[in-house]
């Protein structure tokens, strides 16, 4: 039997930068911060995504990965 420890994933939308369309992603809460990038789900340009897990509030901005932040 396999254990996998139970991470509780949040879902935050924010813009895509590209085509403005809002987006779901799903967010890891147990690290503080965090940089990734990942595609657009409706225009498939790469996201640059920032995350800030506060104590009450998971914060996310999006850039063209091109540009930064
Ligand atoms: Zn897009």
């Amino acid at each position: 039997m396999v254990l996998s420890i139970l991470i509780k994933m949040e879902e935050k939308s924010a813009q895509c930068p590209y085509c403005w369309e809002m987006q779901y992603f799903e967010i890891d809460p147990s690290i503080a911060e965090q940089e990734y990038v990942e595609d657009c789900q409706i225009c498939c340009h790469p996201i640059l995504i920032r995350v800030t897990v506060g104590i009450e509030d998971i914060d996310i901005q999006t850039a063209k990965e091109s540009d930064g932040f």
